[in-house]
């Protein structure tokens, strides 16, 4: 795939970084599944609204004004990129951890009192695992080896917690595992959920970067996800889904800006997003995480799977030919899987790996268990993988690279001297 060049141009593709014998090398960013570098675009519109920055939504004077306009046109257009129904909120928060804490604070309680019931595949990233386990009754379902398998189970739960009269509330599921890059299918998991009576939140985080999802045609209730894995800067994220659960829920911060009415004798709480976003907002941060989706919106579909396809393929292709190289997979008949491959290579620690394909290569790759501890347990890699991960900004030529470095590593070990320092593998 060395001719295939990015869809998008992103910032920072140019950069020289520094080898170990001295010379320099274009940075090969292959750790887009954890934070994707800016679309050209973005970095555009931030510079552009910049200058424009004043306090909103209670400031009176008139680029207050402008910063309220802007931050609640990004809302919408964040929004309708997801395709939110007419009466979804779009709430602005800084990423899809916060985004799902903010959701498990709003999950009814059972009739009786007791927390709502949230069932979650062992499969999840920590963001959409931990939450479950403070202020709901989390069920954690160990998924199964094939996607079919899979759904039985959660069918299976479902409907044994409907019969026992436990319902669950909400499943909540991984869109693209931050791992495997590998899904459940969409449409199918909403309509078993809601045959039981539950909602389904979706972990956007690796999903919104890379295919178009609509809660409009799915179904699904909630969507939660990041602007730094959406090719926007750090600090913004969205939940966007049904209003009810979310009015009524308890506001997630206390502060400024979430309340209609303050009295020393009691609270009187906004609704919609205002509910959920006390203190100053992120405009820019917004602003920049709505540019991107302009941007992504811009863009046919079947294009970016298409280019994250070709250098998925390639990637597992070219990485399994070489020996002692092993790909990581959840579900044997997964389809589609985003742009995301996790590999060992037996012999060298996963730590040792990236070190070398950065000192060497000036390829940046992710290693360890990605937040995905319980995942990575079951399936036998206690002692963590290496991560490579593309996206519409990656060109087919520094997937090449990283397949030759990674064979120049079986074949020659590596050239320099490495060591651990504090936890860390350094040259
Ligand atoms: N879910 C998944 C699937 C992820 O990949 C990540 C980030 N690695 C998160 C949740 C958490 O995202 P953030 O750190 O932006 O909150």
């Amino acid at each position: 795939v060395a001719d295939v060049a990015p869809l998008r141009p992103v910032v920072g593709g140019a950069t020289l970084v520094p080898l170990v014998d001295g010379s320099r090398v274009p940075y090969a960013n292959l750790d887009v599944a954890a934070s994707a570098p800016a679309l050209q675009a973005v970095a555009d519109r931030v510079t552009q609204v910049l200058p424009l920055y004043a306090s909103v939504h209670r400031g009176a004077g008139y680029l207050s004004q402008v910063s309220t306009a802007l931050y609640e046109t990004a809302r919408r257009t964040i929004g309708a990129f997801v395709g939110a129904r007419e009466d979804d909120l779009t709430i602005i928060t800084r990423n899809t951890t916060d985004s799902l804490n903010l959701l498990a604070g709003c999950v009814p309680a059972q009739p009786d009192g007791e927390p709502g019931r949230v069932l979650v595949l062992d499969v999840e990233h920590h963001a959409n695992l931990l939450p479950w386990q403070r202020g709901t009754d989390a069920t954690v379902l160990t998924g199964g080896a094939t996607v079919a398998e899979t759904l039985d189970q959660i069918r299976e739960e479902l409907s044994d917690a409907a019969a026992a009269e436990r319902p669950f509330a909400l499943l909540a599921l991984t869109g693209a595992s931050n791992v495997t890059g590998e899904s459940l299918p969409v449409d199918e998991i909403v309509a078993i959920a809601h045959e039981y009576g539950a909602r389904v939140v979706l972990d956007g985080a690796q999903l919104v970067p890379h295919r178009r999802i609509s809660l409009e045609t799915t179904g699904v209730d909630y969507l939660a996800f990041s602007g730094h894995k959406t090719y926007a800067p750090f600090g913004a994220g969205a939940l966007v889904g049904r209003r009810d659960w979310l009015d009524a829920g308890t506001p997630y911060l206390a502060g400024g800006g979430a309340v209609r009415r303050v009295r020393v004798a009691g609270t009187e709480w906004h609704e919609g997003p205002a509910r959920h976003e006390a203190g100053s907002p992120n405009v820019i941060g917004a602003v920049a995480l709505a540019a991107a989706c302009e941007e992504l919106a811009a863009l046919a579909p079947a294009d970016v799977a298409a280019h994250e396809n070709a250098l998925r393929r390639r990637l597992v292709s070219g990485l399994e030919a070489i020996d002692r190289v092993e790909v990581v997979r959840v579900w044997a008949d997964a389809v589609d899987p985003v742009g995301v491959v996790t590999f060992t290579v037996t012999g060298y620690d996963p730590g040792l790996v990236a070190a070398y394909l950065s000192a060497e290569h000036g390829i940046g790759v992710r290693d360890g268990r990605f937040c995905a501890h319980p995942l990575l347990g079951r399936l036998g890699f206690d002692a963590g993988a290496v991560r490579a991960s593309v996206g519409v900004g990656t060109a087919g030529e520094e997937v090449e690279r990283l397949i030759a470095a990674v064979g120049r590593l079986v074949a020659d070990g590596p050239q320099a001297g490495y060591d651990v320092v504090d936890g860390l593998w350094v040259v």
